[in-house]
């Protein structure tokens, strides 16, 4: 016999207790894995917008924050933008680039005990940890990459265009 098949948007929303799976919240958690680009709650709500059209922004609102409470999403804050949100479940840091404004998740590559790494005064615990660097992304690192700035090396002569190099005529 074969089993029905589950719906897949069973699958899309980890059930955590007390957490009811609306369609909605459904919708805005799946918009959230689709692209790990961290949008605000405006970016999430037009990209569930095209599929829910009659979603408003006070309930994309709500249910990030009701996502955000049941420990499903995160809460990005960098300086006095707009919040941004982030379904990555596992470590991570983010990086902010300083350049396009992105940004991206650091995994971490081991597990991390704070106490460890950071010097932490005594008596302090730590619920939760959100570690972010700011700097520039690979994509803007590239782009930004070919400058010569800091060359060790003494600067080249001039280069003429070899339109205007006199050409070696052999002598006949
Ligand atoms: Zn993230
Ligand atoms: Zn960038």
């Amino acid at each position: 016999m074969i089993p029905p098949a589950e719906p897949a948007s069973s699958e899309i929303l980890p059930s955590k207790k007390g957490l009811r799976q609306t369609e909605q919240r459904k919708a805005i958690f799946e918009a959230l894995m689709a692209k790990a680009d961290h949008p605000s709650a405006v970016d999430v709500f037009m990209r569930v917008k095209t599929r829910m059209p009659s979603i408003s922004l006070a309930t994309v609102y709500n249910c990030l924050d009701t996502l955000a409470a049941s420990g499903l999403v995160r809460t990005v804050n960098h300086e006095r933008e707009p919040s941004r949100f982030c379904a990555n479940q596992q470590d991570h840091a983010h990086l902010f680039c300083t350049s396009c404004n992105s940004v991206t998740d650091l995994p971490l590559r081991n597990p991390v005990v704070p106490s460890e790494i950071w010097d932490l005064p005594e008596g302090v615990q730590i619920a939760d940890q959100q570690v972010s660097f700011r700097g520039l992304c690979s994509a803007c690192s590239e782009a930004s990459a070919p400058r010569p700035r800091f060359q060790q090396s003494p600067p080249l002569p001039v280069q003429t265009s070899p339109d205007t190099n006199p050409t070696f005529q052999p002598q006949a």
